[in-house]
């Protein structure tokens, strides 16, 4: 696949998961033997990226990894998902991303994240990457990385048609207001919406207020993902929220879902992009409810056999 045949271009993170599982969470000094070890692919842009390509989406992923084994396994599994790996560059100036995760028998988690590599993608990064910008259908960008690079990112793809969704986790108490003019779409969670407004986001109507808020910043879309009650949206044709609910499953790890509904909108924006956004979103509600029905991020992301057609 050529660039330019390119019709997602994700802008953003990757990250290398080392997950312990363990009775309880060490104290300060202490060690504490665990029972289980793995290695995770993650990072919000990769992972939506991946979510995307699964689904049939023709995607490329402009990222910086480090020259070190995680950096040579995360390039083997961009080409293994078959994401375009053109734009994912190698440093030796810091280690790949990485996510030291405990999770104790209750399920809570203590995380350390050194975002390393991520955090020297840079404007020079997206000019190699520019062709593939400027002809994508759609472009996503998150904040994993330096902020003002994903928001040249967005603006390169605005300045030449190409719809943008706007992913603002992990969560920042401010913007820079140019994310909200250069965003089609602006997804966001509860807690990031929280952040962002200062509203409590506690149920749909606070959702509401909050995505009405956000909308008037200068978006032209948003939407707020509520876990378990789906999502929720706002636009300028009609700024009243509409609810949109999921089904009920049976959720086995709820890791990474936010990253598979981005994911799948990309995909719809691009390939199904006459759809009402509602559709989009019910249809990406769907998929990232069979992601949290398998244990994992990247490893319970649906591909597009295993999916009833009427997706898409
Ligand atoms: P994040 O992972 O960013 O916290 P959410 O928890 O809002 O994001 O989840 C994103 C989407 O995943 C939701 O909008 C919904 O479509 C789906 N989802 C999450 N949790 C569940 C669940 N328990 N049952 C069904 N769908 C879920």
């Amino acid at each position: 696949m050529s660039s330019a045949d390119v019709t997602v271009v994700v802008v953003g993170s990757c990250m290398t998961d080392l997950v312990s599982q363990a009775p309880r969470l060490p104290k300060a000094g202490e060690t504490v033997h665990g029972h289980k070890f793995f290695i995770g692919f993650g990072g919000k842009g990769a992972n939506q990226c991946v979510q995307a390509s699964r689904l049939g989406a023709k995607t490329a992923m402009v990222c910086k990894l480090g020259q070190d084994v995680f950096g040579n396994n995360y390039l083997q599994n961009f080409k293994d998902q078959g994401v375009t790996t053109d734009f994912v560059s190698q440093t030796g100036e810091a280690a790949t991303g990485a996510a030291s995760i405990i999770v104790n028998d209750q399920g809570e988690n203590a995380i350390v994240i050194v975002a390393g590599a991520n955090l020297l993608l840079d404007v020079e990064d997206l000019k190699k990457a520019s062709l593939a910008i400027s002809t994508a259908r759609v472009l996503v960008c998150q904040l994993e990385i330096t902020p003002a690079v994903s928001l040249q990112a967005l603006k390169m793809a605005r300045n030449s048609g190409v719809r943008t969704i706007f992913n603002p986790a992990p969560a920042a108490a401010e913007l820079d207001p140019e994310f909200y003019s250069s965003s089609d779409v602006f997804c966001c969670n509860e807690s990031e919406a929280e952040l962002l407004t200062g509203f409590e986001v506690t149920d749909e109507e606070m959702a509401g207020k909050a995505a009405v808020v956000l909308l008037s910043r200068g978006c032209h879309s948003v939407i707020v993902t509520l876990g378990v009650k789906g999502c929720l949206m706002v636009s300028v044709q009609d700024a009243t929220p509409k609810h949109i609910p999921v089904g009920s499953v049976p959720a086995v790890d709820t890791t990474g879902a936010g990253d598979s509904f981005v994911g799948a909108l990309a995909f719809f924006m691009a390939h199904v992009p006459d759809l009402p956004l509602e559709e989009m979103a019910r249809r990406s509600n769907q998929i990232a409810a069979v992601s949290v029905q398998a244990a994992g991020t990247q490893t319970s992301y649906p591909s597009r056999d295993a999916l009833p057609h009427e997706l898409f």
